[in-house]
Order: C-alpha cells, then sequence, then structure tokens
C-alpha cells in the first residue's frame, strides 16, 4: 500500500518522484520501458535550464542517478489496467498495486504515416527516432516528413551524419522557432519539399527502397517520421477519468475528475509540450499530493 504510485519514468514521473519521496510520501513508480522516456530520443536539448546544451540520453541518465541516489523504488512493469476508486488499483501483467494517490505520466508516442507497409518496416528503413537510428545511414540519402519543431530540429542532427536529407511537409510554412527554421533553410544538404505528401512506401524484394510522393519518386534508405504523437492512455478507456482526444484533462495543480488521480507531462491535454512544463507539472502533483496528506 502506497501513498503515491507513479506510471510512468519519462521527466514528469521522475519531477514528481523527487518531490514526493522528499516530502517523505512513500512511493513507487512503474515504467514500461526505458526510464527517462521520450528524452532518451532526442539528439540535442538546448533549452532545459542549467544546461547549454546536453544530449537525451545523459539528461535520461542525470535523472536516473538522481532517483538512485534518493532510493526511490521503481519496478519496469507497464501498467495494463487500473481501478481508481478510493482506493487505486494498479494492475501490471504479473503484479497488483494499491495506492491512495496515482500520477499518470505516460507521454505519447509518435503517430506513423497511415500507409500500407509502414509497421512491418518499422526498423528496417522506417524510423520515429533520428538518434537512435541516424547512424545506420550515414553518408545516404534519406527522407524526413513534418512540419514541426521535432521534425527540424532532427532535420538538422540528422543532416550531420546522411549525404542529403528530403524534409518533406505537406503545408508550405513550417510550425516552429524562426531561428530553427532559417538553419533548416540554410542547411546545405537538406532538400525542403513543400505541399507535397508521400503517397506510398517503395518496397523491393523485401527491402524498402524508397517513396512516391505526389508528382514524383525518391529514392532513399530511409524514412524518419515526426508528424505528431498520440497519447499513451489506452489503459485508461473503461475507466471514468475524463480524457479529451485521449489526453487527459486536469486541472492546475494536475488533479483529473476522479479525487486522488493526478496526471502530469505529456498524455495531458495542454498548450505546450515541453521538459521545462513535464517536469514542473510532475513536480507540482507530487507538492499537492503530499499537501493533501498532511491536511
Ligand atoms: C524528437 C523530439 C525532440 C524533442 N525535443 C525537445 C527539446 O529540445 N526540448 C524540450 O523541452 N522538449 C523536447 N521534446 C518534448 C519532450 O521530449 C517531452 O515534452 C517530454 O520529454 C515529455 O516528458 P513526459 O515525462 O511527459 O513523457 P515521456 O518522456 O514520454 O515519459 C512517459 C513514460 O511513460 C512510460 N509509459 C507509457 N505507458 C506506460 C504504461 N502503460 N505503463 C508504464 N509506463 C508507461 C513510457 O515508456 C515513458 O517512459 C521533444 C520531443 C521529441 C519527440
Amino acid at each position: 500500500m502506497y501513498d503515491l504510485i507513479i506510471i510512468g519514468m519519462g521527466i514528469s514521473g521522475i519531477s514528481a518522484a523527487i518531490y514526493a519521496k522528499q516530502a517523505g510520501l512513500n512511493v513507487l513508480m512503474l515504467e514500461e520501458n526505458a526510464p527517462g522516456g521520450t528524452i532518451n530520443k532526442i539528439a540535442e536539448i538546448t533549452n532545459y535550464p542549467g544546461f547549454s546544451k546536453i544530449t537525451g540520453p545523459d539528461l535520461a541518465m542525470n535523472l536516473f542517478d538522481t532517483i538512485t541516489k534518493l532510493n526511490i523504488p521503481y519496478k519496469l512493469e507497464p501498467v495494463t489496467d487500473v481501478i481508481l476508486e478510493e482506493l487505486k488499483t494498479i494492475k501490471t501483467k504479473n503484479n497488483v498495486y494499491q495506492a491512495s494517490n496515482i500520477l499518470i505520466a505516460t507521454g505519447r508516442t509518435p503517430v506513423l504515416l497511415a500507409l500500407p507497409h509502414v509497421k512491418e518496416y518499422l526498423g528496417r528503413g522506417i524510423s520515429t527516432c533520428a538518434l537512435c537510428d541516424g547512424a545506420l545511414y550515414k553518408n545516404k540519402d534519406v527522407a524526413l516528413v513534418g512540419g514541426g519543431a521535432s521534425a527540424l530540429s532532427e532535420a538538422l542532427y540528422l543532416s550531420k551524419i546522411v549525404h542529403k536529407i528530403y524534409l518533406i511537409h505537406r503545408r508550405s510554412e513550417f510550425r516552429a522557432e524562426e531561428n530553427l527554421i532559417e538553419q533548416v533553410k540554410h542547411t546545405k544538404n537538406i532538400e525542403l519539399i513543400l505541399n507535397n505528401e508521400i503517397t506510398s512506401l517503395i518496397i523491393e524484394s523485401n527491402t524498402f527502397k524508397g517513396i512516391k510522393l505526389k508528382n514524383k519518386e525518391l529514392l532513399v534508405s530511409a524514412l524518419f517520421m515526426y508528424i505528431g504523437s498520440k497519447p499513451n492512455t489506452s489503459f485508461l478507456t473503461n475507466t471514468a477519468l475524463k480524457l479529451e482526444d485521449g489526453y487527459i484533462i486536469t486541472n492546475e495543480d494536475g488533479l483529473t475528475n476522479i479525487p486522488g488521480v493526478y496526471a502530469s507531462g505529456d498524455c495531458t491535454k495542454k498548450e505546450v509540450y515541453q521538459i521545462i512544463n513535464a517536469a514542473s507539472e510532475g513536480a507540482l502533483a507530487a507538492i499537492k499530493i503530499a499537501q493533501n496528506k498532511t491536511l
């Protein structure tokens, strides 16, 4: 029986765990993959205070060091179901846990283009992580689809590894800071293909060979996708938790519509999806849970 169970060990969940532990709460963290979450996939972070520049995996390692030093217990078990009564029951494949409060900090997952063969060739030419897979395509030509800040920053990262990048965006304008857009426009080996869409993958002899656009074909060794994300909340659909497009609705303290159930970070409905607010939302939720316990 815990005061608080945190689902998800991204920066939001880990920030919450640090504050909860220091407030004397009996806390447990549950994670289905790697501690650090999404930041493990970011090549370079330049907007997190205290670090003028840090790689995502280094920041993830620093977070992991902190929870280890604070002796915060965690288990690498995906949560499959929750029962949100006065006492919260959290089920993983092999265990059942109970807590008076839970914090859902499960982040979100990249969306894939809805085209034939995409899922089949994930890891064999199709990727959603330039940091993880970029080195496989050293000096090769690749394509990257997307028009937001993540797409542009990952294109810049790839431009230092690959021979050429075709950056494909279905609109004429990018949705990112001007400075980032300018850098992309001035990078010689990034060719912009705007107002265009990928219509199919070119597969030959069970190998990914390239892509077809509306009006041309591109022979490339890989296609990187940065076209948005969906929240990791499917295990909540049978609960009474208020969701919008799968995103959890909270108040400014991170409290959901169910007492004792909090949410923070990228799985919540909000305007800005950045490391700094994912961390602060997790911390604030833990502070509120600790305050409520002592009332
Ligand atoms: C390519 C890219 C580049 C980015 N660059 C920047 C940047 O430069 N600066 C910036 O501020 N932000 C950046 N962001 C955004 C930033 O990474 C996120 O806002 C932030 O990391 C979200 O943290 P989180 O803790 O909410 O979620 P996540 O880091 O996604 O953590 C959620 C965790 O929950 C786990 N989980 C999910 N479901 C379950 C389950 N059922 N059971 C147990 N565990 C579960 C996941 O495995 C994961 O570890 C970038 C994002 C991307 C994709």
